[in-house]
């Protein structure tokens, strides 16, 4: 088996398991840090058309659940997201795009889901379930937590860039492989729970960089940011389970204690999630 980035043989086997396959093994590429699953074959198309990525399909619960990252992106983006047209890739229930529209010259989403299709309608959002529907150039084409589950992410970033309006810009946000939860306090229980069969390559600030130049784009900027708070890892560390930012959160964590945090776990690359902005090569 070779890395499907850097073509290197070298990979050595992850601690810890995939937490839906335990049949799964998690390899990283010993020359450039990519992490990827022994096998990817178990997920196609039709997985994610027919709800399979939920447990169960509630809507309004879903939305409320993607509300903080949804706003935080926004929040993010804003000012470069005015009068501009915009694509997002692997779009969800439309959070993002709900709140982008109102600032928008137009917006479009790409899901496979079906089941989301009566919604985007209700909110009066564009929706295509294919890339090869679309027609037109964009200003802005986002990404969230989505090219971690594409088998073939080459072929998807050069469409995407394709489909990039000259002095357009890409922006891409995936869990990172560097987590300090694995890397640095090597969580056994963490590794046993973040792993998933539908993440087939996880990324670092340096891979994500990597892919993205043989697709023959630009790096703007890589961000590392932290979805998680200080009281989320301790309580990892002291109970091996998640949720404790809701256990904990109340009396730990600060605007100034989470801020200073991420801050510090970013200056190690060790944050949860990577956020970076490509342009075309010129
Ligand atoms: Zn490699």
């Amino acid at each position: 088996m070779k890395c499907t980035l850097c073509n290197s043989k070298n990979y050595k086997k992850r601690s810890g398991s995939v937490r839906d396959n335990k049949q799964l093994e998690i390899f990283e590429c010993c020359e450039c840090g990519l992490v990827f699953l022994s096998e990817n074959s178990h997920i196609n198309e039709s997985f994610y058309e027919e709800s399979n990525m939920h447990q169960s399909f509630d809507f309004s619960k879903w939305r409320k659940e993607t509300l903080e990252d949804d706003t935080r992106r926004f929040s993010f983006l804003k000012n470069s997201l005015l009068n501009k047209k915009v694509l997002d890739f692997g779009s969800g229930n439309g959070g993002f795009l709900k709140l982008a529209k109102e600032v928008c010259k137009e917006v479009t989403g790409i899901e496979l889901e079906k089941a989301v299709i009566a919604f985007y309608i209700e909110d009066k959002l564009n929706i295509e379930n294919n890339l090869n529907n679309i027609d037109s150039k964009f200003d802005i084409i986002t990404s969230f937590h989505v090219i971690e589950h594409i088998k073939e992410p080459l072929e998807i970033l050069e469409k995407l860039k394709s489909l990039l309006e000259d002095n357009g810009k890409l922006i891409i946000e995936v869990p990172n492989a560097n987590d300090a939860l694995l890397t640095i306090y090597k969580s056994e229980a963490f590794s046993h729970f973040t792993y998933w069969s539908c993440h087939l390559y996880l990324y670092t600030s340096h891979t994500l960089n990597l892919l993205a130049k043989k697709a023959g784009l630009k790096v703007e900027f890589i961000k590392h940011i932290q979805r998680y708070p200080l009281s989320n890892h301790l309580y990892w560390l002291s109970q091996s389970k998640p949720g404790g930012h809701q256990k904990w959160g109340n009396f730990l964590d600060s605007s100034e204690l989470t801020k200073a945090y991420e801050n510090q776990l970013a200056s190690i690359q060790a944050t949860d999630t990577i956020i970076a902005c490509f342009t075309k090569e010129d």
